[in-house]
Parts: C-alpha cells; structure tokens; sequence
C-alpha cells in the first residue's frame, strides 16, 4: 500500500509561498532592500504567503501583510550551516543545531535546512541531517545559488535522506538578496492564507516545489502513477518532460508528452520531476510505501 500526499487534492487552491528572503538589515548587509519594495515585489508576483528570514535576527514584518500577502515569522539560522526557523519570534543561534530545531518545534515553528550543496557539494552532507531530529525538510532548489558558488540544486542529498527512510519534504525558495533573485522559485501549499493551515499542509506534504510549473494531478490508480503539470498561463507549450525517480535517485522513467505514467515495481519510494522548455521545474514530493518513510 502507497501513501500519496496528493490523493484527495483535485480541487485544491494552491498558495505561492517564498519562505527565504533576505531585507530591511541595511546597507551593504544581505537583506539591503527595503521590506516595502521586497513585499511589493512578491505582490506582483502573485505571492500568497512570504517569510522574511534573514540571518540570526528576528523582526516582525506582520503590518507588511494584506489581502493578497501574508507575511510569516522567520529567521536563518546561521552557523556553518544554514537552516531557516520558521514560525518562531526570535533568534536561536545561540544554541547548537539540533536544540535550535527542538526549541523551534516546542515554539510551534518548523525547520527548513538551507542550500544543501553550496558553497561546495554536500556541505550540510546527509550524514549530517541522519544525525538530526526533527526538521521538516530542505531546500531542493535556491535560487540565488546559481549565481554564486556550489549549485542551488539539492535533489541528491534529499534522494539520500528519503533513501534512508526520512520523510523530507522538498522546498523551493529564492533566497532573495538581490531584486534579480525575486519571484523565481516557490512552494505551491494546498493551504488557506494563515500559518496554522499552512503548517499543517506541509506536515501532510501537500506541497510541490516549483520554478513555474503548476501540479494538475499526481494520483494512483491500482498500482499505476498517473501524473500531469501545467504552466500557469493557458498557452500551446504543454508538452512536458516528466521523469519518474526512485531510491537512490535512480531514474525510472523519463516520457515527454502531455501527462505522464508509471506502472510501480515495489519501490520504496517514487517521486516526480517535470521540466518544461523555458527550463521551469515541478518537484512533487514522493509517494511511498505505508512505514517505509517517517518524519525524521
Ligand atoms: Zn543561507
Ligand atoms: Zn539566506
């Protein structure tokens, strides 16, 4: 029996969210752009929910929030390694890694560990987070770094995690630095606009990751997984490549077409990746067999 994240999510709204973003830390600091012209800006981009996180400081940029934006508490954990605390009102930094994850759960906020493989491959390694408890995921893709040093893409060491039985969700954030970093990648939470709704979608894995690419379906039916994603713009470019990946990251299948399928072997887990022609990415979270995947 395969457990689907997105089984009953057909009618599903989904909400843009950016949950790494970096602003109003001054001249010369990371976040240098003013939270009145990052908020508009993520407003323009249809952003539903924001979470300015920067490094080891908390403010409360709640009045930032309106009808169409709603802005959600964080801050970046910074040491040698990243990992954003999200939902909590202050600074952790001064407690090592694994007690600042404890505190922010028992606080009623979750973990998100950063850009796994920059400045250089697998610096916050997966023998790092198996060491871990506690974390709700990472992010498998970060904009800004792929303008800076190591890769934004993190999709091995999530393989690895889940290989190794975890329940990780798969985030995409921008990291936003610089206005170019802004409205590039995001998460799509079948959630309403509030943080306890947007929690517990995120518990449940109702999220994909995305570049541009929206889910439509991603269902099991017998022992076959049908799947389809789609730009947001209704436009002639629907086809797509999807590519079916399992255990260890080995590819399964890759099909290009309007939808895709995949009759199951008895892996542990499978998940999909779709890619369109611009080079936007769709990451849905996997599907797995009852037991064998368990929050870490
Ligand atoms: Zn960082
Ligand atoms: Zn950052």
């Amino acid at each position: 029996m395969y457990i689907n994240p997105y089984e009953n999510l057909s009618d599903a709204v989904w909400r843009k969210a950016n949950f790494h973003t970096h602003s109003g830390t001054g001249p010369r600091s990371c976040g240098f752009r003013s939270p009145e012209v990052v908020v508009d800006l993520y407003r323009e981009y249809n952003y539903d929910l924001l979470s300015i996180s920067n490094h080891n400081l908390y403010r409360s940029f709640e009045n930032y929030s309106d009808d169409q934006i709603t802005l959600i508490d964080g801050v970046e954990y910074t040491s040698d390694i990243h990992m954003l605390t999200i939902g909590v009102q202050e600074n952790l930094r001064p407690l090592p890694v694994q007690e600042a994850i404890t505190r922010t759960n028992e606080l009623g906020g979750f973990v998100i560990l950063c850009h796994p493989n920059w400045p250089d491959k697998a610096h916050f390694s997966p023998e790092m987070m198996l060491n871990l408890t506690g974390y709700m995921g990472l992010e498998a893709l970060n904009a800004v770094c792929f303008r800076l040093s190591g890769s934004g893409r993190a999709t091995d060491v999530w393989d690895a995690v889940l290989s190794a039985g975890k329940l990780v969700t798969g985030f995409a954030n921008d990291d936003f630095h610089a206005m170019a970093d802004g409205g590039r990648f995001f998460n799509l939470i079948a959630c309403e606009k509030n943080y306890e709704s947007m929690k517990q979608a995120i518990i449940d894995n109702a999220i994909c990751a995305s570049t541009g690419l929206y889910p439509i379906y991603h269902r099991l039916e017998d022992n076959t997984l049908k799947v389809k994603a789609a730009l947001p713009i209704k436009t002639y470019l629907d086809n797509y490549e999807y590519v079916f990946i399992g255990p260890n990251g080995q590819i399964l299948s890759k099909q290009t077409g309007v939808e895709a399928s995949y009759e199951l072997q008895g892996e542990d887990y499978v998940r999909v990746e779709v890619y369109a022609e611009g080079g936007q990415i769709l990451l849905f979270q996997p599907i797995y067999k009852e037991g064998f995947l368990v929050r870490p």
